[in-house]
């Protein structure tokens, strides 16, 4: 339970479309119900923040984002009865836990999920964290605004980690990474001796790769434009990379795995990229669709493509993951080597925040984890 009604916290602010990320003082309310106070050791920053950001989705600014946080719990409200403080905790997406999706566990299909993860989660339309001047921010993104040195969470979306995993590298796992890992393991559900096409070697693509070495794919092809990720992509897993710039990349694909992959996942957001991994299938191939692109984007596909050749195309949100399985899960296999997430990473002190957000765009870095514990 709380000991106080509101506690001064510092957080990243996007007070406006693009605009750089602003650090400020702000006021937190104590937790209610089922919410979670939890203080931030690190969040990983995801595309997912910069186009919104960018609002390709209408998220409404100022807003604080964030939404792959690591901490430690501090308080908790009134119905939490499966977290206790001093909880090392992973956050990840918000679920309302009660609709027809949620009640078979598939809770990143939740009906409500937009809404909770995009839009105001308390559905009250109150923030709980106010701005200097007294001002509601939008809060609560994904459940969270991790971008902060305190956050309230939900408790079906903060999920207890071992106490002796490195918490500052785990935020990741609550969205990009789970994301890769599961649209590999539950989703498309790669069988060992496939042939595994990954579409972007990004941290999503990356985390995809590994789960395909993982689960036993002896063919696992990563494609890029940036040369530097290839090469990485080689080294974590991939057994063959190939550049979308070169023309015939389609063709070297066919060629490689003798006429097409048996799965692939889309996670460059380029419907050029979409319509050509399709033609990249085998017949009865699976591509599944987790990049994110502007609403209203279009990609072209020859139905005949489709039909003739038995092909399929998904869409993936989450990895399918049900979290509370997913994230301990890919834990442990971190902790025992076999999944090397933190070749992805590169870790920044919370106050150089516009600076990872440029390294990631402009591909420098894969994926940024803000450390925020003691860097503000
Ligand atoms: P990222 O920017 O790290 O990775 C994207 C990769 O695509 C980069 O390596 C980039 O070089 C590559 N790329 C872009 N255009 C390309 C092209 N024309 N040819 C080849 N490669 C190209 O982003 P990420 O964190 O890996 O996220 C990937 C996507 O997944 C984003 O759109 C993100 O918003 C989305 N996402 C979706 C979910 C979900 O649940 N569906 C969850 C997390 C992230």
């Amino acid at each position: 339970m709380s000991k106080y009604e509101f506690r001064d916290i510092v957080v990243a602010v996007t007070r406006s479309k693009g605009a750089v990320f602003t650090l400020e003082p702000a006021r937190l309310r104590a937790p209610r119900n089922d919410e979670v106070l939890v203080r931030m050791i690190a969040t990983g920053m995801c595309h997912t923040d910069l186009i919104i950001r960018d609002q390709y989705y209408p998220v409404p600014l100022p807003a604080v984002l964030g939404h792959e946080g690591a901490g430690i719990v501090e308080a908790i409200g009134p119905q939490v009865g499966s977290l206790a403080v001093g909880d090392h905790v992973v956050l990840t997406y918000g679920s309302c836990g009660h609709c027809s999706p949620c009640n078979q566990g598939l809770t990143s299909y939740c009906v409500d999920f937009y809404e909770l993860n995009f839009g105001d989660s308390t559905g009250d339309g109150n923030s709980a964290i106010t701005d200097r001047n007294g001002l509601p921010l939008h809060d609560r993104f994904f459940h969270q605004s991790s971008f902060a040195t305190h956050a309230l969470s939900r408790e079906n979306n903060t999920i207890k980690v071992p106490r002796d995993a490195p918490l500052e590298l785990l935020g990741p796992l609550g969205c990009g990474i789970q994301t890769g890992a599961g649209a590999v393991i539950n989703s498309l559900k790669v069988t060992p001796g496939s042939a595994f096409l990954s579409l972007g070697a990004g941290a999503v693509g990356m985390s995809a790769i590994l789960a395909a070495r993982l689960v036993g794919a002896t063919c696992i092809i990563a494609v890029d434009r940036m040369p530097e990720r290839l090469e990485l992509a080689r080294e974590i897993g991939a057994t063959h990379a190939v550049n979308s710039q070169e023309p015939g990349w389609v063709d070297q694909i066919k060629a490689i795995t003798q006429g097409g992959a048996d799965f692939a996942l889309e996670s460059t957001g380029q419907p050029a990229i979409l319509t050509q991994g399709v033609s990249a299938l085998a017949a009865m191939g699976v591509l599944g669709v987790v990049g994110a692109s502007p609403q209203g984007t279009m990609a072209m596909l020859d139905p005949n493509d489709l039909m003739i050749k038995g092909k399929s195309i998904r869409g993936i949100c989450e990895g399918d993951s049900q979290p509370w399985k997913l994230i301990p899960d890919l834990v442990t296999l971190h902790m025992q080597g076999r999944f090397a997430f933190d070749r992805l990473v590169k870790f920044y002190p919370f106050n150089e925040i516009n600076q990872a957000a440029a390294d990631s765009e402009a591909g420098k870095t894969l994926k940024p984890i803000l450390l925020i514990d003691g860097y503000v």
